[in-house]
């Protein structure tokens, strides 16, 4: 395979944390990806509107992505007033980038889970590796705890996960698609919902996220509200 692979972590990010960030760089290093594109949301079809307005959530994880050159905002998703389906994002990456270049769609291990409520999930596979993060685990690559979660999942998902699941990040450099790799990262207890929920009780926000996005969050009067 000539080119490095790129990966690509979407969410609300409705705010931005640390537990995003970490993830992203734990993937980095450890399956050798050449850059992380964050891709904020527009309209998510799997979960309730965001708090935060487009534009702000995109202004907040830029702010996080400052200094680190290997992360890169990806912005096509976040005008988008009609569901933005990961299927579409990564059809239109992969026109970009051509049909060599090996895409890596990022997702926590509870996200990997319900992969199967996604619309068109199978086709995905024929798009882009996935890399599955679970937390909170020592460093092995064999996907025990999510080979056991997997277990009591979807039977299509488990059928998935069963043929596809590569024995290392390797396999992300060795094709365009269609491997899942599980990588495992120290567990960051950090939630959207838990800054939002401290936000609203007027509790600090300190150290579960970068100080920008925390100042921006105060100047702005965000997440006020009990959610
Ligand atoms: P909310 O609390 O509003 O549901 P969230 O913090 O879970 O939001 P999302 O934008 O929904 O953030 O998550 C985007 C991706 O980041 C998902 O794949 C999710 O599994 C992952 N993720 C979220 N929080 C963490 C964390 N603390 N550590 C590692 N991965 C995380």
């Amino acid at each position: 395979m000539s080119s490095t692979p790129i990966g690509i972590l979407g969410g609300t990010f409705d705010p931005i944390h640390y537990g995003h960030l970490r993830l992203a760089q734990e993937v980095l290093e450890q399956c050798s990806l050449s850059a992380i594109r964050f891709i904020p949301c527009g309209t998510p079809p799997h979960r309730s509107a965001p708090h935060a307005a487009a534009q702000h959530r995109l202004n907040m994880t830029r702010l996080a992505l400052q200094g680190n050159p290997a992360f890169v905002l990806d912005e096509r998703e976040i005008r988008r007033t009609d569901p933005c389906y990961t299927v579409d994002t990564l059809t239109a990456l992969r026109a970009e980038l051509g049909a060599q270049r090996p895409l890596c769609l990022l997702m926590g291990g509870d996200a990997f889970l319900s992969l199967h409520t996604w619309h068109e999930w199978e086709k995905l596979f024929g798009l882009a590796h996935i890399v599955a993060v679970q937390r909170g685990v020592c460093s092995s690559h064999d996907g025990r705890p999510l080979g056991n979660a997997i277990n009591g999942a979807n039977a299509a998902l488990r059928d998935a996960y069963h043929a596809r699941l590569a024995p290392s990040p390797r396999a992300l450099h060795e094709s365009p698609a269609g491997a899942i790799v599980v990588v495992d990262m120290p567990a960051l207890e950090i939630s959207a919902t838990g800054i939002r929920r401290r936000c609203a009780e007027k509790k600090s926000i300190r150290y579960l996220l970068p100080d920008a996005v925390a100042d921006y969050i105060r100047s702005n009067h965000f997440y006020t509200q009990p959610c």
